[in-house]
This record gives structure tokens, sequence and C-alpha cells, in this order.
């Protein structure tokens, strides 16, 4: 075995559906075996009796087995072993699916610990394919006791309970695990952490890690090797950005000219005085512009927090800088945005702040050119063939070009692209961030802006390819919105306040939770509200008489578009959505927003959910609704009525949440283990000194090829690249 072999090739029988589950786990060789890590630990001690046990949950039962058999299934003909597993407490029917040889490994009257998923309806339980170990208690040892006093005589075990996938159990890894382990092949793997590295952060070797990940002793054994994988997947990440800020600074930068006194003069002809937070980024930004290599700086800030004045600002020095040994023109700023709607409302906002200079702006989107100012009227824009736009931005007389992703196609080219700025930058990947730097074959200065508030760590780790900056303060008099969290006695309050809001012309929001619960037949998630169900019953029972839209992930993207559109032009008072709300949408009409089953959402996610009503000058209202009230829950979304802004909440979130609810791999492309690890600032910041440090003596990683496969592979993984 190695470590590089295909899964198929040791596990011969694999059925279809299971080939298709362990794709969709990402699981194709026996290191992504490995790589695929336990979510938790299970404590298979004597923790339960039969008769105690509930369908969905995963039970070890300690029992005597009665009357092992194999039969076939009524209609599939599949084989089923099956046998009845006995305690004190009463019986239960185990069942092992397509593993007819089950039955002749066992015996009428054997005492085994049985570990699995109890399956069924509560009238007919079952246990289905559990994990049979013979013990060494007998059951004369145990009388009527329910095994209670044995606890201490058997050994106790951590079993790993992995991410499944229909078709691959969390057994199955298991079992394929041990297997691969027993071979021995963990051994012969390469461990890509230098080894002194391990020994100055206590870190175990790869193959013990490996061990104790998988089958650990101790939950002391299983951290110890979380650590060293998060350490492994940081620092990692963080060799990649070592990588990317040396190459940039290798560059060289256009120079900006840097007129302050004309900055300030522009400034000050804004509709109002910029916040504190403001100034300081456009300093920040400025100081990076008189610099020699290239900018590349984030900019996040929670939404209204301004950052489009931010850009106009410094896209003002760009535009009118002259370019290197040019008598005449003047340097050129892009503006890529996500979505339509954000390029024409930057191209509005942009005239407004440019319309007492003689600067042109161009606006490219997949259904038309614009160009500030039209020829007619100084006030106005106008509509332009594309081959003309073209034209006049690869002339370099266009010098603002604002735009969607047509704005990075390659037949619209630029004179002297100077500074390139992305809005929502998290909605594109770093594809378009490298496309764009790399247009004439110029490194223009960057800035990424963003209002997805994420904890400094992970920013430091996903981001660390570039500088942050905070715009950390809202804009004075922006009335707040009114945020409660309501406890089921108290939802038809929000009703009532909905009620009379739609009374007066306004619209709301209702958003339910979308599901990551591996296994759909669990208990949460049939509670949890879908979209659909919720929409009927707010339909039926409490707005019957209003127009109610939805809006979810599994719609067409016609039908996505036609719901927004009808939500936009008021012909539906609410929408009943996903989270996909959370970004790109804009209703300033809208000024309710109801979460369900909140509990489910990250702290920094409800913020941002929150904005979509924050848009309107009038009063707007947030009711959080749990599905379950307990303390804990009601102090963690508490933090939303007290939480001075995003990024507050964001390191709130990661210091509260449990492992595998921060959907690390879901969005932003790192791992559970990483996301737990990124608690731990020491150990971000010793992966970064550590991999800066090895890019300065090797940059090209030529010494180290283990790593440097390893940081190859990351690469193609990461954020969406
Ligand atoms: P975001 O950071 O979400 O991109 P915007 O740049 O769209 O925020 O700004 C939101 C609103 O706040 C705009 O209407 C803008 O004109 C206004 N605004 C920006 N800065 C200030 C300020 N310093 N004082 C008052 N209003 C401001
Ligand atoms: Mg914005």
């Amino acid at each position: 075995m190695n470590e590089n072999d295909l899964i198929a090739t040791h596990f011969k029988r694999l059925r279809t559906d299971q080939k298709k589950a362990l794709e969709k786990l990402g699981i194709a060789t026996i290191r992504d075996l490995f790589y695929h890590f336990p979510a938790r630990y299970e404590n298979a001690g004597p923790t339960g009796t039969i008769s105690s046990a509930t369908a969905g949950s995963d039970v070890t039962l300690y029992g005597t087995i009665r009357k092992p058999k194999t039969r076939k299934a009524w209609k599939s003909r599949r084989p089923i072993a099956e046998a009845w597993l006995e305690d004190a407490s009463g019986r239960l029917k185990i069942m092992w699916f397509s593993q007819p040889y089950i039955a002749k490994t066992l015996a009428d009257g054997m005492v085994v610990k049985a570990t699995g998923r109890m399956a069924g309806t509560s009238e007919k339980l079952y246990l289905a394919n559990p994990e049979i170990e013979r013990t060494p208690v007998k059951p004369e040892d145990v009388h009527d006791s329910l095994f209670a006093n044995a606890s201490e005589d058997i050994e106790r075990q951590l079993y790993p309970i992995y991410p499944e996938s229909k078709g691959i159990s969390s057994l199955w890894i298991y079992h394929a695990i041990k297997k691969c382990i027993a071979s021995g092949v963990h051994e012969q793997m390469e461990d890509a952490v230098p080894n002194e590295m391990l020994e100055r952060y206590h870190l175990p070797k790869l193959a013990t890690a490996l061990v104790w990940m998988h089958l650990p002793r101790t939950l002391e054994n299983s951290q110890s090797a979380r650590k060293r994988f998060a350490f492994e997947e940081v620092f990692t990440i963080q060799l990649l950005m070592a990588r990317r800020r040396e190459e940039s600074a290798q560059k060289n930068a256009l120079r900006v000219t840097v007129d302050r006194e004309a900055l300030n003069d522009f400034i000050k002809s804004f509709p109002f005085k910029p916040t504190r937070a403001q100034t300081h980024a456009i300093n920040t930004i400025v100081d990076d512009f008189e610099k020699t290599h290239p900018m590349m700086r984030l900019l996040e800030g929670d939404v209204g927090s301004g950052k489009t004045a931010i850009a106009a600002a410094t896209a003002y020095l760009v535009a009118t800088s002259r370019p290197p040994n040019r008598k005449s023109g003047t340097l050129q700023v892009a503006y890529l945005c996500p979505t339509e709607i954000l390029a024409k409302q930057h191209f509005e906002t942009f005239i407004s702040f440019f319309k007492d200079h003689p600067i042109q702006i161009g606006l490219i989107t997949g259904s038309e050119c614009r160009k500030f100012p039209s020829k007619i009227s100084r006030k106005k824009s106008t509509r332009i063939s594309r081959a003309q736009f073209q034209k006049w931005v690869a002339n370099g007389e266009i010098p603002i070009v604002i735009g969607t992703h047509a704005l990075v196609q390659k037949t619209l080219n630029f004179k002297t692209l100077a500074y390139a700025i992305i809005d929502e930058q998290h909605r594109f990947g770093k594809v378009h961030r490298q496309e764009l730097a790399h247009k004439n074959g110029l490194t223009p200065h960057l800035l990424s802006m963003t209002a997805t508030p994420i904890p400094r760590t992970l920013a430091l780790t996903i981001y660390g390819d570039l500088d942050l900056t905070l715009v950390d303060q809202m804009p004075l008099g922006r009335k707040p919105v009114i945020t409660k969290v309501l406890g089921p006695e108290k939802r038809d309050d929000a009703y009532t306040l909905l009620r009379k809001e739609l009374a007066e012309g306004r619209q709301a929001y209702v958003v339910c939770p979308r599901i990551e619960e591996p296994d759909p037949t669990k208990e949460l998630a049939l509670q949890a509200k879908s979209v659909k169900a919720e929409a009927l019953r707010l339909q039926k029972y409490i707005f019957p008489d209003v127009e109610i839209g939805i809006l979810h992930g599994k719609m067409k993207p016609s039908e996505k578009e036609e719901s927004m559109r009808k939500f936009t032009d008021g012909k539906t008072q609410i929408l009943v959505a996903t989270s996909v709300i959370e970004v790109g949408v804009n209703v300033p009409n809208a000024t309710v927003i109801l979460i369900e089953g909140a509990e489910r959402f990250g702290l920094a996610q409800l913020h941002q959910l929150r904005g979509r009503v924050l848009r309107s000058s009038k009063q707007a209202y947030c009711f959080v609704l749990p599905e379950s009230y307990g303390t804990s829950t009601r102090d963690r979304l508490n933090a939303l009525t007290k939480a001075k802004n995003g990024f507050e909440l964001a390191e709130y979130d990661l210091s509260l949440r449990g492992s595998g609810e921060l959907y690390g791999k879901h969005q932003w492309g790192v791992s559970d283990v990483a996301m737990e690890a990124l608690r731990n600032v020491k150990l971000v910041e010793a992966a970064r000194t550590e991999a800066y440090a090895i890019i300065k003596s090797d940059p090209n990683l030529m010494e180290h090829g283990a790593l440097a496969s390893l940081a190859h592979k990351r690469e193609s993984t990461l954020h969406g690249e």
C-alpha cells in the first residue's frame, strides 16, 4: 500500500454509490482517506440500555447475541444478516445489509459490545450495521444491574465519528482507516513539516499524529493530533501567502502623484464629513501609493460603513496622476463589482462625487456600456457602443472604469491601469484578482473590499498576502436596527409589528436556515423550517392577504431572478428565503427581517443578514427567533444587541461555536480542524512567522520538496480559486 494509491486499488468491492460518496467526500487516494478527519469522538463506554435507545441516535450497547441468521430482503433480494441483542432492559433487532458473512461470526449467547446508529421508527427500532466486539464481561457477572458496574472492567475507547455521505458511513471509514494503519502505510508517508519545527511547538510527527487522530487512546492524544494538522494547514496556506507577497514585492508600482491638498479639497466636496475610520483608511492607502511596490490591501468594513467613498477618494488621486514619461493622459482605475446592480449603483455614486471635476467615468456590464459625462450634457451619462468603449479605455481617455466581470474580459485593454478596486471581493475568488492584476503586464495597486466580518486570525490566514485595514466605525446619525431576540411565546409580537410595517407599505424578509446536517433523517434536520413550508404556513395562518415570495439555493437562476425582481418591484411584500439574501440584495423599502432557527447561524452571518434592512433611512427591525431557547443560546444571540460591529461578533463567534459549526470548508476553503485552530492566535502567528522565514531563505521551496507539493495541492482548493 502506498499513500498515493487510489482507494479502489485496496478496497475492491466498492459499489457505485460508495464510489460516488467517496468522490463527494473528496477521498480519492489513501492519503485523502487519512486526511478525512473525525468530526468528533464518541466515548464507547456502557452508555445506554437497549430500552432507552432512540431512533437516529448513535449508541454503544452491551448485551447478548440471540439467534443470528442470514436472510434475503423481501423485495431487493439483498442479503441481510440479523440477530437480536438482549440486555436486562429489553431486546433489539440488529441488521447488517449486504454483509451476510457477519452472521457466521456470531454465536447465540455471545456477549458483545455493539456500536452503531439506531434506525427505523420508534415503533420498529433496529440497530443498523453496528460494529461488534466481544467483551470480557460475562452475562453472569452482570445480574440485572444493567451492566452499570461493569464499566470499570471494560477498556474505554474513543470511537471516531466521521463526516459521512450516503453510501459511505462513518463506520466504513473507520474500518478502512484501521486497515490502512494496520498495513503500516502511514509510517512511510513523508512528513512535510520540518522536524525541528514540530519539536519547537511540541507537535507529534505525521505517523503518530495520524494514529492519534483516528484511533486515539485518550482525548489528549486526539487534541494533540488536531493541533498538529491545524498547524500544518495554516502553515501551508501561509507559505502560499508569503510567496505571493514576496512576488508582489518584486514588482514595481506605477507611481501615483500624491497631492494631499487636492485630495483634501476633493473630500471636502463630499456631501458628508468622513468618519475617523474612513480618513484613516484613505491615509493608509495614500501611504501605500508612495511606496515603490504595488499595494495589496484588504479593506474590511460593515455594510454601510462608507467604503465607496474611500474608493472614490483614492481613485481621484490616481485618475489625476500623469503616467511616467508622458506629457498627457492619466493613470487608470478599474472598479470591479459582483453584480450589475451594484456596478450601476457605484457608477451613479461616482458621478455624484466627480461631477465638478473634468474626469470621465465609464460603466461596462454584460448588457451595456456607458460614459460620463455625455457630449450633450455635463450632468448626464450616455450609452455608447462596446467597440467605442473599448477604444476609449485602450487609449486611456476614460480614466475610471466601473463594471462587472465584463471588465476582466480580454477584449478590454487599459493603457495604464494603476489601481484595481474589487468590491465584495469574496464573491470573486483570486482568479479575477490576478487577471485584473496582470492586465497589460503592469501590476496595479490592489484594494479588495469586503463587508464580511471575519476574525483577525482567519483574515491573517486566508488573506495573508494582503495588508488589512478595518473600517470599524459607522457614519454618525445612522439609526441602528432595533434587534430583539424572542422566545417562542413572543413570536406574535414580531408578527404584530411586521403587520404594522406592511400596512405602511414596507416589505420584509423571513429567513430560514439552510441545513448542513450530514444525516437528513436526524431529528434536527426534520425540525428545521424549510423555506417552502414556512412560506405556506405564513400564507395560510398568519398573512393570508399578503403576497409572499420565496428564494432559495435550489431554485433555477431564472426563477431566482424573477423572485428577486418581484420583491424589488414591490409585487411581493414578504420574501421567505435562505441566507442567499445575505449578499447583494438591496431593497431599501424592506424594513423588517425575521430570522428563524437563528441559533443555526453564526453571529457574524446574522449580523450580515441584519445589514439587509440597514439600507433605509427608516427605522428598521430585526427579530431573532431561535428554535430552542436555552440560556446559552440566548446569551450568544443577545450579543447581537450589544456588539459594536461585525468584527466583534466574528471574534465572539469563533470563541463560542463548537467544532463542526464553523463551516470552514464551505465558506472559506479551510478545514474544520484549521478553523478550530484559528482560535489560537499564537498558533496562527507561529505558523505565519515560520512560513515567512522559509520563503525568505528558499522562495521556491527547492529544498523543501514535501512542503512544495503540499503547498501546490493547497493552491487549488483555497477560497474558491
Ligand atoms: P459600504 O461600506 O457598505 O459600501 P457605502 O459606501 O455604500 O457603504 O455607504 C453607505 C451610505 O453611507 C451611502 O449612502 C454613503 O453616501 C453614506 N456615507 C458614507 N460615508 C458617510 C459619512 N462619513 N457620513 C455620512 N454618510 C456617509
Ligand atoms: Mg459597498
